[in-house]
């Protein structure tokens, strides 16, 4: 299992997430220094806030950590530090739970699809380029040129298959 498959899979909860945060981290800071990125602390705080679990966070909640820590940040702010990270392809928003998840493979361009666990709320992500290309084909079909898809799938994940 390469580092970035193990990244995309619905990992056990004892798993040890401090080295997927570390890799994320590490990754966002080598994305954002190759680009000519500015990764400033507020940014970074968010990311660390947004992969302090594999399950999405609202920006409500980013604020509250923010503020609890201390740091005093005004909403505008951590939005526009939230639409940087979106824009960087290092966090992804997905739309059914108004929520943000930190993306896992941010230096391969990708569009997401994501399993979304209705049970425990973890997320994995699919990234798998033939079901992007059978979207663009069938809406190509309709004359439709898509830009842009994000397929969000709601179900249980293994875990919580098993525990009900
Ligand atoms: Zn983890
Ligand atoms: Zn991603
Ligand atoms: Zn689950």
């Amino acid at each position: 299992m390469t580092d970035s498959t193990l990244a995309n899979q619905f990992l056990p909860p004892n798993h040890d997430h401090g080295d997927c945060v570390a890799r994320a981290m590490a990754t966002a800071e080598a994305l954002c220094r190759d680009r000519g990125l500015r990764f400033t602390r507020l940014r970074r705080r968010v990311l660390e806030l947004i992969w302090d679990s594999h399950k999405p966070v609202g920006a409500y909640d980013i604020l509250e950590s923010l503020n609890r820590s201390g740091k005093r940040a005004a909403p505008p702010t951590v939005y526009r530090a939230l639409g940087f990270l979106i824009e960087a392809d290092l966090v992804h928003r997905l739309n059914s739970l108004n929520a943000f998840i930190g993306c896992a493979d941010p230096q391969h361009s990708h569009s997401g699809q994501f399993l979304i666990c209705r049970e425990c709320l973890s997320v994995a992500e699919l990234d798998d380029s033939d079901i992007s290309a059978l979207v663009l084909a069938k809406a190509a079909g309709l004359g439709f040129s898509a830009v842009d898809q994000m397929l969000e799938i709601q179900g249980l994940c293994r875990d919580c298959a098993r525990g009900g």
